[in-house]
């Protein structure tokens, strides 16, 4: 309760920083993090000298290179609580591609109990907390895992993995399903959830050459689906956890690329900036929101805004050869929070 209170006086939208630490094999091992604070992050541009090259960002929290998964995860908790009241909630990890993005949603490959990413300890949390409440609530909990690839919605959990035209509901119903095509599998444990991950992502690697390098060009959509009825009178509730691990958001040199490569950069452009500007038009309280603009915001509009919360995890590659890439991440984030 105290949580939703502290929500709403700040508002729906929570921005945190990430900095991945510099990881082995890793060349360049200058930093451009001149000083971490509480709330405050110091970069500095390694062309500059002096005061002239820092600039400061301000964030709902930073975490730095130490950081654990753990502790990442204890701010992020009371979101997830939420879900079981009711709530729906958007949790995004944003960055150029190397940044950790994946690392913080999912953990690295064979991840250890500690290495385990928001997904995993979101979904625990979320059957503990509802098994805990079995005296008075029931919940059913499903899952759907999509993928936005060239503005296209392909459902990672079917045998089918050919991209259908996927109808997006609007917003009418705000509890509805955003995509009723794909399918909805029902989880009793994190154990169903971990094997529909795990089918989503070999799934997500199909059709593709080399994985990694589609996963950095698509949106993977993890949605988890909770239905709660109380046993004494009946009344139910509804809330939505969307778990969204983006495409790398470096810009494309456009006199490098053609063809296939120039169109998914520009359909990348197209989604990160529709969410960009989304978000920006919530923090204004403005009273148009543009969700028109990209599949990725159409599907989470009932999510976004409203009674919603929105949590953005910005992550930060702090080597001094990605300066440019991590200053534009730090404006996105500027401008969303
Ligand atoms: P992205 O998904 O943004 O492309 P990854 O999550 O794949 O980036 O991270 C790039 C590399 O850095 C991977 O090898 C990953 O294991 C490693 N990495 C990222 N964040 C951390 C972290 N916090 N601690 C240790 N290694 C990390
Ligand atoms: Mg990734």
């Amino acid at each position: 309760k105290l949580f939703n209170e502290l929500q709403e006086l700040k508002g729906n939208i929570r921005v945190y920083c990430r900095i991945r630490p510099f990881i082995p094999g890793q060349k360049e091992k200058q930093s451009i993090v001149e000083r971490i604070g509480e709330s405050d992050l110091v970069v500095a541009n390694p062309s500059k000298q002096g005061k002239e090259a820092l600039k400061t960002f301000k964030f709902n929290k930073i975490f730095g290179p130490t950081s654990t998964q753990a502790e990442v995860y204890d701010d992020i908790q009371d979101f997830i609580r939420s879900v079981l009241d009711g709530f729906n909630v958007c949790i995004f990890a944003y960055g150029q591609t190397g940044s950790g993005k994946t690392y913080t949603m999912s953990g690295p490959n064979g991840a250890t109990n500690e290495s385990l990413g928001v997904n995993y300890r979101a979904l625990n949390d979320l059957f503990n907390i509802s098994s805990s409440r079995q005296s008075s609530i029931v919940y059913d909990i499903g899952v759907q895992i999509i993928e936005i690839y060239n503005e296209q919605v392909r459902d990672l959990l079917t045998t089918d993995i050919s991209v259908k035209k996927f109808g997006i509901l609007n917003h009418s119903q705000p509890n509805g399903l955003a995509v009723p095509d794909a399918s909805m599998h029902p989880v009793k444990s994190t154990a169903d959830v971990i094997k529909l991950m795990d089918i989503g992502l070999k799934n997500r690697a199909k059709g593709s050459t080399a994985m990694n390098e589609r996963s950095s060009r698509s949106h993977s959509v993890v949605s988890i689906h909770v239905r709660g009825a109380d046993k004494k009178s009946g009344s139910t509730l509804q809330g939505n956890l969307h778990l969204i691990d983006l495409a790398g958001s470096e810009r494309i040199d456009r006199s490098e690329v053609i063809g296939d490569r120039l169109k998914e950069a520009q359909h990348i452009n197209k989604s990160l900036s529709a969410l960009g500007d989304v978000i920006f038009s919530l923090s204004q309280k403005s009273s148009h929101i543009p969700y028109r603009n990209s599949k990725l915001t159409q599907i989470l509009q009932s999510s976004l805004g409203g009674h919603a919360k929105t949590l953005m995890l910005v992550q930060i590659n702090s080597d001094v050869k990605s300066y440019s890439e991590s200053l534009s991440t730090l404006k996105f984030a500027e401008r969303v929070s």
